[in-house]
Formats: C-alpha cells, sequence, structure tokens
C-alpha cells in the first residue's frame, strides 16, 4: 500500500490543488491532503475552515482523504507511514525554494521522498493568494475554485465579493 501526503496551507484550496490531487490519486493507493496549521502566514480561513473546504471537495475521490497536522512535516508523514510528499511545481519561481525543502526534508528524515507533479497549464498561474486577491476586490472567481470555495470567499468578503 502506497501512501501520499500532499501539505499545504490551502487558505484556501483552489482548482490547481484539486488538479494535483487526482494525477496525485492515480499514482497511490492512498493520498492524505495534510492541511497545515500555518499560523505565522497568518491564514484568512482557520485550519478547520480549510480543512472542511477540503473535504468538501474530495467527495467523489475514493482513496483520498483530508487530515490537518501541526508540527515537522515528515515527523507527520512517519507518523502516517506515507511514502511520499507530494509538492506541485507550476513555475520555474516556486523551483528554488521546493527544491531547499526537499533536501532539507530528506536530511531530516532520509526515507521520504518528495516527488513534484505539474498541473494543467492553465492552471499554472494560480495560487491561493491570488485567488484571495481577487476575491476581496468582488472579482469572479468562479474559474478557479469549486463553488463551495467561492461561497466562503464571499462569506468573508462580504458585499465587495459579491458583484461576481
Ligand atoms: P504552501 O503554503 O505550503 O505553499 P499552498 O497551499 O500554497 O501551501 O500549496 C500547497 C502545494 O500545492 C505546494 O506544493 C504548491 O506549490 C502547490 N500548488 C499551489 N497552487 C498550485 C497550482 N495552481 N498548481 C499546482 N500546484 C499548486
Amino acid at each position: 500500500m502506497r501512501t501520499a501526503i500532499y501539505p499545504g496551507s490551502f487558505d484556501p484550496l483552489t482548482n490547481g490543488h484539486l488538479d494535483i490531487i487526482q494525477r496525485a490519486a492515480k499514482l497511490f493507493d492512498r493520498v492524505i491532503v495534510a492541511v497545515a496549521r500555518n499560523e505565522s502566514k497568518h491564514p484568512l480561513f482557520t485550519l478547520q475552515q480549510r480543512l472542511k473546504l477540503v473535504q468538501l471537495a474530495l467527495g467523489g475521490i475514493p482513496n483520498v482523504e483530508a487530515d490537518a497536522f501541526d508540527g515537522l512535516l515528515v515527523d507527520y508523514a512517519q507518523r502516517r507511514e506515507g511514502d511520499a510528499i507530494i509538492r506541485g511545481l507550476r513555475a520555474v519561481s516556486d523551483f528554488e525554494f521546493e527544491f531547499q525543502l526537499a533536501l532539507m526534508n530528506r536530511k531530516l528524515n532520509s526515507r521520504v521522498e518528495t516527488i513534484f507533479m505539474m498541473p494543467r497549464e492553465t492552471y499554472t498561474f494560480l495560487s491561493s493568494r491570488l485567488v484571495k486577491e481577487v476575491a476581496s476586490l468582488g472579482g469572479d472567481v468562479d474559474p478557479f475554485v469549486p463553488a463551495h470555495v467561492k461561497s466562503a470567499l464571499r462569506r468573508k468578503f462580504g458585499r465587495r465579493a459579491r458583484k461576481s
């Protein structure tokens, strides 16, 4: 049984994340989408809200589950018997940081491999940060996030986001 851990802030989950999840689900027996507490990043959504938004998006994918974690990713991966850590690569600009992170994680625990996956080209420009910015200014986030995430963004940003 091969298990992959897909960690991130998911603040909030986007269609780019979902694309990676679907690809990973085809390669692994089990995929755990691990929502990081990451309070230092001052997320817009609480950990529970981010987890819920991920869970709601996973409905139709039988071998994927969502979980929350705090602390070192490699410790979490070991606890959950993860064979690999999945990270998404959108552009060359992601590469340097992700490369450092992967090598640091390997230093911390040489048993966990990092695997990079690329999303559909149309999602290579997509990030949670940009989605929040567009939503906060009342722009249409329909093409970028599932409907329930759009509703959650609307609730956060109130009237301004209702234009879309
Ligand atoms: P983090 O704060 O850990 O970077 P994110 O939620 O922003 O968490 O991203 C989690 C993972 O998903 C990262 O590996 C990131 O590169 C990847 N990712 C984010 N957006 C996309 C996208 N549009 N396409 C592919 N991968 C993505």
